[in-house]
């Protein structure tokens, strides 16, 4: 039922009206005898149609394109071609060059004599007489057939390759989990034996389990990473993260076994890298550590230096440069490139004497292309080496607050002490970034000699606990014992605190004491509240010793719901969790998950992925419909499926966090932690997370729909719109007149605003700002100000995407 009898009927009916040796000759020739045989040499069909749509000429190619010599066709009706499904189309196409138009590379099926179908391309134009009336068509009919085969067969292979890729991927997935799990137990268990009391014996074996669990899991990590990047089966994710806290986390967690080896370990994130970048933090965390932890690997003397620093304006996009810079062996030249090569180590001594596969380069340079940037490396066999990482990410942060001189540090001179130079310069640096005058020594003695020397004596001593000769303890004692020294405040920098190390700081007044190796806030913060410090003793008020831990604030400690059916890994979370302090419950399923979480006062749920009974997705969906504030406890999805995507699932199930079996102890407490959601005894409920939006708009409609007024939302936020610009025109007025009463007032009043429409993180700030002024800590007040600025910033771009318009209250 088809075209093909059309044309194979039609045939046989066919009575030639040209002679059948010369279907081209007489009157229908288009062409001259003389061109005749180069255009019988065309692949091409040239045709020509009368206004009946008869065949008038057609060259040699009609035979091989639609198997019928052109005497055959010549007289027959050009329609029988096109086939039934398309012939309303294609006639329609060709009668619109009967009406005058051309016809370029149309594409269409016909059928040929034989009735196969074949893919064609026309092109076509009109054919005028004289008085330039259209008597016909003429064109080129293209088998485009073979090339379109080609095509659907590339496409197939691509599919099928595709669909391998797949199975690989899955099969990948399964070995991740299935050996992930088991490694979840082991690693968590070697950290609960290793906290209990053991002997000498058996914490070295417990120490040498732990060693071995490490680098099985790092190269099943790393061989698990490579196949995926080679199945093209891993993919980036995109999530807002906090670079500076990823650095600090990254070489703080590497400076423990380069402050093992002596090795001074320091960082330097510039002042004007946007703290909020849009990227793969996992996969950013990755390459940074074996940057860093190869650094550590290969230096037995000297320092490592990481610097973060922006490679040009910021824009939507930033480009980063993370280098880190050791001191250690080197590598000679003619190795430098075949170091990112899949399974190359610089030497063979090198794998003997450091262990490793030689995959983790390859596979940062990898990542690193990935990011949209590169891995390099410049070094010198036996002065070191430094690898950079370049990087392009999306910016996150609308602006860059520029960090102004601060008028807490205004005046202050401080004295760096130190035997490291790389890290004194970055001390000083970020000191003398907020207007601080700062000085440096290298040894006791030569701090001692400046600061006697000085006319106008320093007011802080920053001394690290490390010197040479004498440790930072003694120089320490030494200024208190001279006159002219013992009202300089000391500060202590640390590598690795000692047992009576708080005490030894107390007995000698020292009023700060710091764990190597330091971030720029923290730092800052220190000096600001050994300041204020020194400030009130001279009012007789004792002051405490500062720590990173009085700075950091007291820990929360929360009620966590464990939700796990494996026994091995409710012990391993609620050991680590229960060491941390915090408080822990364990149900074994998602329905029981649900109903602890209805019945109680949970700060956050840590809820595996695959459980028996109710699914953690069914279980964190089911949470999420219970009415009241129950609905909104933060649910960390755990899981040892380490495909891409399930990340991105696990959010959209209404997860907030999601955590990788197995994890250390600090991926746990990161996930668990920084909730704000009060502490235990409180009685009230976990503050909502919503991380995403500066306004949580449907609380604000809820509460207003409750009142009866929910059309009042708008008109509410346009009243803050219009407002809040002024509000915080006033603050900032009182902050810049370290007017303490008058900034508490501004901030008072600005904060009700907030409250009002859900601002609640600006709210929280400016409860900060409004606390401090109270307590006539102003520059505390002034350190968050850049917070509270950009926090607004971000209210009001909310604001004015969401359409509120400015004075609608007007
Ligand atoms: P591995 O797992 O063996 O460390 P990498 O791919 O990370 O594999 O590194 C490959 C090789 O590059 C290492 O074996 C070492 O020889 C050399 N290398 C990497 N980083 C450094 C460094 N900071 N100093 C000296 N050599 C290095």
């Amino acid at each position: 039922m088809n075209c093909n009898y059309v044309w194979v009927n039609n045939l046989k009916r066919y009575e030639p009206l040209s002679s059948p040796t010369n279907a081209v000759g007489g009157e229908h020739t288009p062409f001259g005898r003389d061109d005749r045989w180069l255009v019988d040499l065309l692949g091409d069909v040239v045709w020509r149609i009368d206004d009946r749509w008869r065949w008038t000429y057609a060259n040699n190619a009609v035979e091989a394109v639609y198997g019928a010599a052109p005497s055959e066709v010549v007289g027959r009706s050009f329609k029988e071609q096109f086939v039934p499904d398309r012939r309303e189309l294609d006639f329609a196409a060709l009668e619109r060059v009967f009406s005058g138009d051309e016809l370029t590379n149309y594409e269409t099926v016909i059928t040929d004599r034989r009735g196969s179908p074949k893919r064609v391309m026309f092109t076509a134009r009109p054919l005028r007489d004289a008085d330039g009336k259209v008597i016909g068509l003429e064109g080129l009919v293209r088998d485009v057939t073979a090339t379109a085969e080609a095509v659907e067969a590339l496409k197939k292979a691509r599919e099928a390759a595709e669909r391998a890729a797949e199975a690989k991927g899955s099969l990948l997935a399964n070995m991740s989990h299935e050996i992930r799990t088991p490694m979840n137990g082991v690693m968590g268990m070697i950290d609960v034996l290793l906290d209990s009391d053991l002997d000498a014996d058996q914490r070295r074996s417990a120490d040498l389990i732990k060693t071995s669990a490490v680098s099985l899991l790092s190269l099943l990590n790393d061989v698990l990473d490579f196949s995926r990047i080679e199945a093209q089966g891993l993919r980036l994710e995109e999530t807002r993260f906090d670079i500076h806290a990823l650095v600090d986390s990254v070489v703080r967690v590497m400076a423990v076994s380069a402050f093992e080896k002596s090795v001074e370990m320091a960082y330097d994130i510039r002042p004007d890298v946007p703290r909020f970048l849009r990227g793969d933090p996992g996969r950013m965390r990755q390459v940074l550590s074996n940057l860093v932890g190869n650094a550590v690997k290969f230096t037995t003397s000297g320092e490592i230096v990481v610097t973060v620093s922006l490679d040009g304006p910021i824009a939507d996009d930033v480009g980063l440069t993370c280098s880190v810079r050791d001191t250690g062996v080197g590598i000679s030249q003619d190795r430098l490139e075949s170091i990112f090569e899949d399974y190359t180590q610089s030497s063979i001594t090198t794998a003997r004497e450091y262990g490793g596969t030689g995959l983790g380069l390859a596979i940062s340079r990898r990542l690193a292309h990935m990011m949209c940037g590169d891995v390099r490396v410049e070094s010198e066999e036996g002065s070191g080496s430094t690898f950079s990482l370049s990087v392009r990410m999306k910016s996150d942060e609308r602006r860059v607050v520029p960090v102004k001189a601060n008028p807490t540090f205004s005046g202050l001179r401080v004295l760096v002490v130190g035997d490291n130079g790389a890290s004194r310069r970055i001390i000083c640096d970020i000191l003398g970034h907020v207007g601080i005058e700062t000085s440096e020594a290298w040894d006791g003695d030569s701090a001692r000699e400046l600061l006697l020397a000085q006319d106008e004596p320093c007011h802080i001593a920053m001394i690290d606990s490390y010197l040479p000769g004498r440790d930072g303890f003694d120089l320490a004692r030494s200024l208190r014992a001279r006159s002219e020294t013992e009202s300089v405040e000391v500060m202590i920098l640390t590598s690795a605190g000692q047992r009576g190390d708080a005490a030894r700081c107390r007995d000698l007044g020292v009023a700060a004491y710091l764990t190597k190796p330091v971030s720029r806030s923290d730092l800052l913060e220190a000096v600001a509240v050994v300041r204020q410090g020194s400030d009130r003793a001279t009012d007789n008020e004792a002051a405490d010793l500062v720590t990173r831990h009085s700075i950091v604030e007291s820990r929360e400690k929360l009620q966590v719901l464990v939700v796990e059916d494996n026994p091995v890994n409710q012990a391993v979370a609620s050991s680590m969790l229960r060491k941390r302090g915090h408080a822990v419950e364990i149900v074994d399923n998602g329905r029981d998950a649900v109903d602890a979480v209805r019945r109680g006062s949970h700060h956050v749920v840590l809820m595996d992925v695959q459980l028996p009974v109710m699914d953690g997705f069914e279980a964190t969906t089911a949470i999420r419909s219970t009415p009241g504030q129950e609905a909104r406890v933060p649910i960390v999805a755990v899981t040892a499926y380490g495909v891409e995507g399930v990340r991105d699932r696990c959010l959209a199930a209404g997860f907030d966090r999601f955590l990788l079996k197995p994890f250390q102890p600090h991926e746990l407490f990161a996930a668990v932690e920084g909730w704000g959601s009060g502490r235990v005894d409180s009685t009230s409920p976990p503050a909502p997370v919503d991380v995403e939006s500066p306004v949580d708009r449907d609380a604000l409609v809820s509460t207003m729909a409750e009142a009866g007024v929910a059309d009042a939302v708008d008109g509410l936020l346009g009243v803050f719109t219009g407002d809040a610009p002024g509000r915080m025109t006033v603050l900032q007025g009182a902050v810049e007149r370290s007017s303490a009463p008058d900034v508490e007032g501004a901030a008072h009043v600005f904060r009700s605003a907030a409250v009002t429409i859900r601002a609640t993180r600006l709210a929280e700030l400016l409860d900060e700002v409004e606390w401090n002024a109270r307590a006539g800590s102003i520059s505390r007040a002034v350190d968050i100000m850049p917070e509270v600025e950009m926090e607004f910033e971000a209210v009001m771009v909310y604001l004015s995407d969401i359409g509120t318009c400015v004075g609608s209250h007007a």
